[in-house]
This record gives structure tokens, sequence and C-alpha cells, in this order.
């Protein structure tokens, strides 16, 4: 239990936040995870997961396999119609985060945490050992909070800005297309076809 019986508070349910939050709630600690989200959603990320974040997850609980990964064993670099390609030094997946976020919630809401959608927190104060998280609806009191909110800057808690910004497209191949691209183009979202992650300088 928390200080003064308090929980903890984790403001956002991305893996940051879910996996804070699994952890404390495993630990034996209340904690209520606050996510602006109300419904799965898409991710601006490349969905690529290496041997390592597949060992991370898997210590939460997370088989990133069962949740239906596409194996990536090959690395390809593309321009026009040349390539160069080389085989990956370990077992990489692809991964949905419209699946994977969703699998981590439950993550933590299986180890104990309450998880709140929907709960857009518009600011954070500490005050008299305590802190205090608000939404639009209520306010959310705590002995501390987690901020697992991505790049998603804060009230009171505003990051420095960067120069760089990401972009993802979805991608539905044809039938034809589908016929004739290799395995590797298929992601692994039931959504979505091949991924197109890329990180670009902000324009200034
Ligand atoms: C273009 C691009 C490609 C990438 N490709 C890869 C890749 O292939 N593999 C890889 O491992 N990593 C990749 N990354 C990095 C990866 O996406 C991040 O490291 C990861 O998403 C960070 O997780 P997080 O939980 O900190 O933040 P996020 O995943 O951004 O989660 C933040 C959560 O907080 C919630 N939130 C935000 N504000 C509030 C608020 N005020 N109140 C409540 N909730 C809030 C959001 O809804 C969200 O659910 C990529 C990133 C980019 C930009």
């Amino acid at each position: 239990m928390s200080r003064h019986g308090l929980p903890v508070i984790a403001v956002g349910g991305g893996i940051a936040g879910a996996a804070f939050a699994t952890e404390l709630a495993r630990s034996g600690c209340r904690v209520i995870l606050l996510e602006r989200t109300s419904h799965p959603s898409h991710k601006v990320c490349g969905e690529f997961l290496s041997q390592d974040a597949q060992t991370a997850l898997a210590a939460l609980g997370i088989d990133a396999r069962a949740l239906g990964a596409t194996g990536i064993d090959r690395f390809r670099l593309v321009k026009r119609e040349r390539y160069a390609e080389a085989p990956l030094p370990f077992a990489a997946a692809g991964l949905s985060r419209l699946c994977l976020d969703e699998a981590l919630l439950a993550a933590a809401e299986r180890a104990g945490a309450t998880v709140v959608r929907g709960a857009a927190v518009t600011g954070i104060e500490a005050t008299g050992g305590e802190v205090v998280a608000r939404t639009e609806l209520r306010e959310w009191r705590g002995a501390a909070a987690g901020l697992g909110t991505g790049k998603h800057a804060m009230r009171g808690l505003r990051r420095a800005p960067g120069e760089m910004v990401g972009f993802k497209l979805h991608l539905k191949a044809s039938a034809a297309a589908a016929q004739t691209s290799p395995a590797w183009c298929n992601s692994s979202s039931s959504e979505a076809g091949t991924l197109a992650p890329a990180l670009s300088r902000a324009a200034s």
C-alpha cells in the first residue's frame, strides 16, 4: 500500500505507462492508470520488436508471437528498383501498436491496476506530500505519479521541444500486389498492410 493509502497514478497507457503500472501493481501497490484514448488507436511507430523488446514484453506477460506478431529475419534497404539485404542477427517481430498497447493495458489490469480510459490529464500538481492529476471531469489524488505520456507534453511539465517529426502510413496492398509481394510486406496489423514509418527533421 502506498503512503497515506493513496494510489500511485500512472499518466498515459502506452508502453511506458502500462509497464510502470503493471510492475507497481505486481509489487502490491495500488495503481490507477489514466489513458486519454477511450478505445484502441494507432500510434506513430514502426512496430518493430527487437529481441530485447520481446524479452521485456515477455517479462510483462506479453507473448508477441501469440498476439499474431509477424517474424522478421532480414533487413532490406530499398531505393527504387534496387535493394540490399542482410539477415538480422536475431529473431525480430512486427506487431501493431493497436494490438500491443491493448495487450499491455490488459496486463496492467490483470496485475491489479485500475485502468481508466478516456481520461486526458490536463495538469499534475504536487501539494502537501500528495499528487493531484486533473482531468476534465475530476481530480485524482495519489501518493506519486509516473508520467508516461510519450511525446505529449503536460501542462506544467513541458518537455524541451525536439526537432524531429514522425510520420506513419498504412498502405493496403491490392489483391494482385499481395500475391506477388514478399512475406515481409504483409504487416501483422489486422487492418493495415505495409507499414511505412519515417523520421524527418521538422521544418524550422
Ligand atoms: C516514426 C517512429 C517509428 C518508431 N518505430 C519504432 C519501432 O519500430 N520499434 C520500437 O521499438 N520503437 C519505435 N519507435 C519508438 C516508440 O514508438 C516509442 O519509444 C514508444 O512509443 C514510447 O512509448 P511511451 O509509452 O513512452 O509513449 P507512447 O507510446 O506515445 O504512449 C503515450 C500514451 O500516453 C497517452 N497520453 C498522452 N497524453 C496524455 C494525457 N494528457 N493524459 C492521459 N494520457 C495521455 C497517449 O494516448 C498514449 O497512449 C518509433 C517512434 C517513431 C516516432
